[in-house]
């Protein structure tokens, strides 16, 4: 249940009540807000002449719900903007890992010469193997800057755990939770505490309901910056990496009020299909695409089967809009 108290009820009260009641205080812009788990139906006696509106949920998705708010504000991005009324479906590429300076910066300045305003790249990775490429850690955060201010691009980067969350929060633009760090508590509570947009990954293993309560743990500490991203799930199958959940993606459209992001490269796990998926999630009217490509992928030191070389991504580039337009959307 979730209680937006009347105006002028005084903080320091709202907290200790909050307390008591087991009940979340969070400020929503100028708004004091009571979350309540969604069992709880009753309005408590002690705050009966203090409660404004008040909603009830069938589950604990409640601030991301659509019967809650229908769709979050727009996430601002320079001038540009994702989610909310804007229609656009933003683009956010670039390699899987920062590698080293010729790498990033070759990266960069392909993907500003397309028009594109939104990078990816990871400097923190959560790797399978102990023994493989780890990640250039703060040094690859010093490289991202330095092409934020080289090409005016936007960073989307990833944390991988709570040791470096606040470095990653104060560097990004839009910071990355990554598959297999979705669960983790103190870094869903850190990027909640922060005023940076977050991308939520789905769990490879998780439930969109488990997904969308990871989403809840950020928003109910004062951030609703957050946009879910499929990025695919473990399924018997084992010929392709991961399956594509666009079934998920049209409940999440349907029932969540967030931004939604499609990953085909992470779900793929090979090049060949990439295009393919990243087509039908667009034409599905979606809010962006996380897409990996490299300026060599053969050589890349992670997801080398997946990411796209640049001719084949400015190819699949130039399709999209078409398919964007068709849906009534615009590429950004
Ligand atoms: C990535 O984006 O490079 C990545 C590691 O993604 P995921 O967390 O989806 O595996
Ligand atoms: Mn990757």
């Amino acid at each position: 249940m979730i209680i937006h108290l009347k105006p002028n009820s005084l903080p320091n009260q709202i907290a200790q009540i909050a307390e008591r009641l087991e009940a979340i205080y969070v400020k929503l812009g100028e708004k004091d807000v009571l979350i309540f788990s969604h069992k709880v139906k009753e309005i408590p006696e002690s705050i009966a002449d203090q409660v404004g509106q008040v909603f009830h949920f069938d589950s604990d998705i409640q601030l991301a719900a659509k019967s809650y708010k229908k769709k979050q504000d727009a996430i601002h991005l320079g001038k540009e903007q994702l989610g909310g009324n804007s229609q656009n479906t933003m683009m956010m590429a670039g390699p899987c890992s920062v590698e080293s300076l010729e790498q990033i910066t070759e990266s960069a300045s392909f993907l500003s010469g397309l028009g594109i305003t939104t990078m990816r790249a990871g400097c923190f990775k959560p790797r399978t193997s102990p023994y493989t490429f780890q990640g250039l850690g703060q040094r690859g955060l010093e490289l991202l800057s330095e092409m934020r201010a080289k090409y005016g691009l936007k960073i989307i980067t990833e944390v991988k755990d709570s040791s470096h969350v606040n470095q990653v929060i104060e560097m990004a633009d839009i910071v990355q939770i990554g598959t297999k760090a979705m669960y983790d508590q103190s870094i869903l509570t850190a990027c909640g505490k922060s005023s940076k947009p977050v991308l939520l990954k789905r769990g490879f293993g998780t439930t969109l309901q488990e997904f969308v309560q990871a989403a809840e743990f950020i928003m109910c500490r004062g951030n609703e910056q957050v946009i879910l991203c499929e990025r695919g799930i473990r399924t018997f199958e084992t010929k392709t990496r991961f399956t594509l959940d666009l079934t998920g993606v049209a409940y999440l459209k349907e029932y969540t009020n967030l931004p939604i992001v499609v990953d085909p490269s992470h779900a793929m796990g090979y090049r060949y299909g990439v295009p393919d998926l990243a087509r039908a999630a667009v034409a599905m009217g979606i809010d962006g695409l996380l897409i990996e490509t490299h300026p060599n992928p053969s050589q890349a030191k992670s997801d080398a089967d997946q990411q796209l070389d640049h001719a084949a991504f400015a190819e699949l580039y130039a399709s999209l809009g078409k398919v964007a337009n068709a849906v009534n959307r615009k590429l950004i």
